[in-house]
């Protein structure tokens, strides 16, 4: 199985967001499968190619002169890098005030019309494209191979002016969209099979509340549109290894998170106690219902528990943090920043993880908490839907905690019946050990995957 796999983010290589972390975790665990997987990205002009083979590629005036540079970086083999004119840059999409590159239409246009001309010159048995960086490809070739669109952001849809239209000759009706040109949208209706992130996030964006505008796109495409839920790094991701613990630990030594909370606790300047630390590392955005996080810890002390928020992003939510951390610094301590070595300490030292997202494609961090020991509250929305299961309803499986209503009174309650069961020795434990065993790592969404590529490819 040949499968051409292309993604504007490669994590550790070039990563902004989830896009890198998904496309590394995909297409590493694809290669376990015995899939021939070769990786296109933009060449941003900052990573260091081995380079193995370079083609010039035909691509029309306004996307070139393009040339694909294949071979390796430090431990990744077969990418190759599309250099054209715009692409090299600081940032993949931001300036340095973080507003998107005036020109990242002709920038992503040039990189779709490069992966169309290489894939026209060597085609694959798939095609897989990711995000609408990509997806303009599937107009810009008369006859593309079998395609797999995956939409990890549906809120980014690179819509531009309408004038790009005449580029995609005879599929130009595809990427229409109320008078300018949405290439996820084109992409959504060429594309074999559409897939998003969760099975649940799935279902709510063919809702008009849900759908970011293109919900009647997606439901369009019927039974061709699904999810499959992403998986983690469960290699970076592993208490057992972890170098930014000084303890240890797995499934049979899970006690000994105490010692770990002991000295997050310390760090943040806290004594001991006994009551629950309760971790939450994020983006600090509406999505991640950060407000909500905020309004409940006003209720810290009724609850017995601590909190710590380690976060970047708004202005105002940073603010607000900001200020309960100095009203009431012996309960709620605020981290601001992007710091992923405190982020491990808190996955490891917390006794419970809080994620009240108002919507969420997939989510790692409650993920991430669960491989951990740590016992996730979250609401009832898409892939949080889809991996947390609440221990009050269902004792025999429960693996977290879920607020029915993304409101701070269903994530006050739901905080609540967490602390009450974990407070139980015993039923921490059980908690504990079915999210630390079930296998997060990306090796059943990769065998999903190829079940798909298997499905659309044609017979040889
Ligand atoms: P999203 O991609 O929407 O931000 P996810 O839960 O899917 O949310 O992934 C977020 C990832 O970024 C997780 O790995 C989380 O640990 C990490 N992260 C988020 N905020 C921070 C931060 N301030 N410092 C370190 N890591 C963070």
């Amino acid at each position: 199985m040949r499968v051409v796999f292309a993604t504007a983010e490669l994590a550790p290589f070039v990563k902004v967001g989830g896009l890198g972390d998904a496309a590394a975790g995909l297409v590493s665990e694809l290669r376990v499968l015995d899939a021939d997987v070769e990786v296109v990205l933009p060449d941003y002009g900052i990573l260091d190619l081995r380079v193995k083979e370079e083609i010039d590629l035909d691509v029309p005036e306004w996307a070139g002169p393009a040339i694909a540079r294949s071979g390796s970086l430090d431990g990744f083999s077969d990418v190759t890098l599309v250099q054209a004119p715009r692409l090299e840059r600081s940032h993949p999409y931001v300036d340095g005030d973080g507003r998107g590159w005036v020109d990242n239409d002709v920038r992503f246009m040039s990189f779709s019309a490069a992966v169309a001309a290489l894939v026209r010159s060597d085609p694959p048995d798939v095609l897989h494209l990711n995000d609408w960086h990509t997806a303009a490809t599937l107009g810009l070739m008369e006859a593309p191979p079998p395609s797999v669109l995956t939409i990890h952001n549906l809120a980014y849809q690179g819509t531009s002016d309408g004038g790009w239209l005449v580029a995609f000759n005879r599929r130009f009706e595809a990427f229409e969209w109320y008078g300018g040109m949405n290439p996820l949208t084109g992409a959504i209706a060429l594309a074999d099979k559409v897939v998003t992130v969760s099975p649940t996030f799935a279902r709510e964006v063919l809702q008009p509340r849900g759908g970011f505008g293109v919900h009647d796109a997606l439901a369009a495409r019927g039974g061709d549109f699904l999810g499959i839920l992403n998986g983690i790094d469960t290699q970076v991701w592993d208490p057992a290894t972890d170098p930014s613990l000084s303890t240890h630990y797995d499934e049979s030594t899970v006690s000994r998170k105490r010692a770990i909370g002991r000295l997050l606790a310390a760090e943040v300047g806290w004594g001991p106690s006994s009551e629950p630390i309760i971790g939450m590392v994020t983006r600090l955005t509406e999505q991640k219902g950060v407000d909500l996080a905020l309004d409940v810890a006003s209720s810290l002390g009724s609850m017995g528990a601590r909190m710590i928020l380690l976060g970047s992003g708004d202005r105002s939510l940073a603010a607000a943090a900001g200020r309960m951390a100095a009203d009431s610094s012996e309960r709620f301590v605020f981290r601001e920043g992007y710091d992923e070595a405190l982020a491990h300490r808190i996955f490891a030292g917390s006794d419970l993880f809080l994620m009240p997202s108002r919507f969420e494609p997939a989510g790692l961090a409650q993920m991430q908490a669960m491989r951990y020991g740590t016992i996730p509250v979250v609401t009832d929305v898409g892939g949080l839907h889809d991996t947390v299961i609440d221990a009050d309803y269902d004792p025999e499986n429960g693996t977290g905690f879920v607020a029915a209503e993304v409101t701070s009174a269903s994530v006050a309650d739901a905080l609540s019946r967490a602390i009450r069961a974990w407070r139980s020795t015993r039923r921490r434990g059980a908690i504990r050990r079915r999210g630390m065993s079930r296998d997060w790592s990306w090796r059943r969404p990769a065998g999903k995957y190829l079940d798909l590529y298997e499905e659309i490819r044609l017979p040889r």
